[in-house]
């Protein structure tokens, strides 16, 4: 059988006095899933309309890092410490997110990724972890992707199966985090003060997000392709059981 098609999102971005805006994401998402025996396609956000005919052609959706999901989105105003949001990334996302769910296609979502999972189902996100909410340090100043604060996993979960482990270090680049988990996921990873790390679905198809960056990570740190691993297993085996 061919590689599974795996959709990738872009982040949109001016570079340059061009007149035009990039649709640009780490080339190490597409490394990731191609090591895994993915065929990693990025798309850019564009007219939502679109995103069930995007859906249909893929196996799997990866939703990438990137700005804030705008709170409006699940409820809130903007608080004063919140990022640069994208409406149009917003848009197509949860399109996308909407479309690929109806098609049972397994999920992943890295960072902001994660946290659109979240509020696609309806959960809420922490705007910005101010000292009242964390105590740790979430946002690391190198940039080289090396672990950093211990995430406990819980038994059972797709992430304690994948990793083999209760706990594993990894890095940490978030200013917002998840809150209320949306209805149909459960956290199953948590940093030492209580932070939700990672969201799994509880039912439907198969559902990972996880708030670090394991394409940062996995070239130096190999048991951090285990997120892309199983992602590509549930899409291999989605692919042999058509929903
Ligand atoms: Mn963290």
């Amino acid at each position: 059988m061919n590689r599974p098609r795996i959709l990738i999102t872009t982040s949109t971005g001016q570079t340059g006095d061009l007149r035009r805006f990039d649709a640009v994401t780490g080339r190490n998402y597409s490394e990731g899933v191609l090591a895994c025996g993915g065929l990693p396609l990025m798309v850019a956000s564009l007219d939502p309309a679109a995103a069930p005919e995007f859906a249909a052609a893929a196996d799997g959706v990866l939703f990438s890092g990137g700005v804030d999901v705008h709170p409006r989105h699940y409820g809130q105003e903007p608080v004063r410490d919140l990022g640069r949001v994208d409406a149009g990334r917003d848009a197509f996302e949860l399109a996308l997110y909407r479309a690929a769910r109806e098609r049972g296609l397994p999920i992943l979502g890295i960072c902001r990724g994660e946290q659109l999972i979240n509020v696609a189902e309806g959960g809420t996100l922490h705007q910005h972890i101010h000292e009242g909410i964390s105590t740790l340090d979430h946002s690391q100043d190198a940039g080289d992707g090396e672990p950093h604060h211990t995430v406990r996993l819980e038994e059972g979960s797709i992430l304690a199966r994948a990793f083999s482990a209760a706990a594993v270090t990894v890095n940490s680049y978030h200013h917002q985090a998840v809150d209320r988990p949306g209805a149909s996921l459960r956290v199953t990873a948590r940093s030492a003060d209580g932070l939700a790390e990672a969201v799994e679905g509880t039912e439907g198809a198969w559902l990972l997000g996880v708030q670090w960056h394991p394409e940062m990570s996995f070239r130096q740190h190999e048991q951090q392709l285990a997120p892309f691993r199983a992602f590509l297993d549930a899409v291999n085996r989605a692919r042999l059981q058509p929903a």
